[in-house]
């Protein structure tokens, strides 16, 4: 990957994939292109390649090589939704080349941020719900996800299926990465919690209590742990965190744990927050970096401009964050707050409710709100 800085521009590899994937990633391409207009810095040269389940239904593939050559080139991938119910590899599993993006560049941390945004209806009714500020890290490469396309299936002797086994892959090296990568997550944060008066914490979540490899797991972060004396940090039983997100989830601040378990609380992290089209994610690599909303290609509206174009907006702007960071370019960082801004402001207006929401805008209407206050989140975030 190319990370060449003070560039004039930076190439982003753009790939909508299927359902409600093209929808919002053609508004957040316009969106990031008024963004640039507002707050100057890079150019992003923004090229779509092919890849998905629609793809693979017309040609047979669902990664083209020269899509996975042209991602490695880039600076940045920027990926809508991929798959769908309908069009499945001959073993029956579905079409998920995002799985496979993972892996070929290595983005072993999966960062979804779970915030409470002003201006949407509230899912739990403490008050200290809108303070809901928190960072679920999904190790991405290993843990139960390793057994993919690896299930060992036995037979009796009349060939019936009788016992099926899918392995649980921890390593320590896979481990203490991810969770050096929380630390450090942490450690940026740190200012921000403490000026509100929080403590800076990284939880890491496991089974320790009952399978080896997650007492392995907990026993590599806590080696890492150690390395970090400024952060405080402690474990909690994968089952306990899920109480803990919807009883107490203002506490929390960031928190690591294994593939399988990090799948399934991010859903619950979205649903605390009200749903998926708030939730944005970065996959992150030491070399590469990949942002798409939590949400899939939700077969069910697709097609119908009902889409919260809001998760792959913020995801834009984790990449515009990555980005800033990694080439020293602090004006794409502000444009990353501009978005953010920009959706506060349009959402507290009262002008428009997501649909997901239970209001009537839909990804035209919420896009315009944003777009429309962009030159006003730029004046209140400088
Ligand atoms: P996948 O298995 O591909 O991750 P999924 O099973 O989690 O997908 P989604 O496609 O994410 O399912 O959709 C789950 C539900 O959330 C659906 O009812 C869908 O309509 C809704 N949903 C998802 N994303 C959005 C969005 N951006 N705006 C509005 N509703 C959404």
């Amino acid at each position: 990957m190319n990370t060449n800085s003070t560039t004039q521009s930076l190439d982003i590899a753009v790939l909508p994939g299927d359902g409600i994937g093209p929808e919002v990633m053609r508004v957040t391409l316009e969106l990031l292109k008024a963004v640039h207009s507002v707050c100057g810095g890079p150019t992003l040269h923004c090229t779509t390649y092919d890849a998905g389940a629609q793809f693979f239904a017309r040609s047979g593939v669902a990664l083209p090589e020269a899509t996975l050559e042209a991602c490695d080139r880039s600076h940045a991938m920027l990926f809508g939704a991929m798959g769908w119910p309908d069009i499945r590899n001959v073993d029956g599993t579905e079409i998920i080349p995002q799985l496979e993006l993972r892996m070929a560049f290595s983005l072993y941390a999966g960062v979804r941020p779970i915030r409470c945004f002003p201006g949407l209806p509230a899912v739990l009714a403490d008050e200290r719900a809108r303070g809901i500020d928190f960072v679920l890290i999904r190790e991405q490469t290993e843990g139960l996800f390793y057994a993919r396309g690896r299930g060992r299936v036995e037979t009796d002797i009349a060939g019936i299926e009788t016992e099926v086994y899918d392995t649980m892959q921890i390593t320590r090296a896979g481990t203490a990465r991810v969770s050096e990568f929380s630390f450090r997550l942490a450690e940026r944060r740190k200012a921000r919690r403490s000026a509100a008066g929080l403590p800076s914490l990284v939880t890491c979540v496991d089974k320790a209590n009952v399978f080896t490899s997650m007492a392995f797991f907990r026993k590599v972060f806590d080696e890492v742990a150690a390395r970090h004396p400024g952060i405080e940090s402690n474990n909690s039983y994968v089952d306990a965190m899920a109480l803990t997100m919807v009883k107490k989830p203002w506490d929390l601040d960031v928190m690591v744990m294994e593939n399988m378990f990090g799948d399934i609380l991010s859903d619950l992290g979205a649903g605390l927050i009200g749903g998926l089209g708030m939730a944005p994610s970065g996959d992150i690599g030491d070399k590469h970096g990949l942002f798409q909303p939590v949400h899939g290609t939700a077969p069910d509206i697709a097609g119908q401009g009902k889409a919260n174009p809001c998760a792959m907006f913020l995801s834009a702007a984790m990449m515009l964050d990555w980005l800033a960071d990694r080439h020293n370019e602090p004006r794409l960082e502000i444009g990353a707050r501009v978005i953010e801004k920009a959706i506060e402001i349009a959402l507290t207006s009262g002008s428009v409710v997501p649909m997901d929401y239970g209001g009537s805008s839909g990804t035209a209407a919420l896009t315009s709100a944003v777009m429309g206050v962009l030159p006003e989140a730029l004046r209140r975030v400088e």
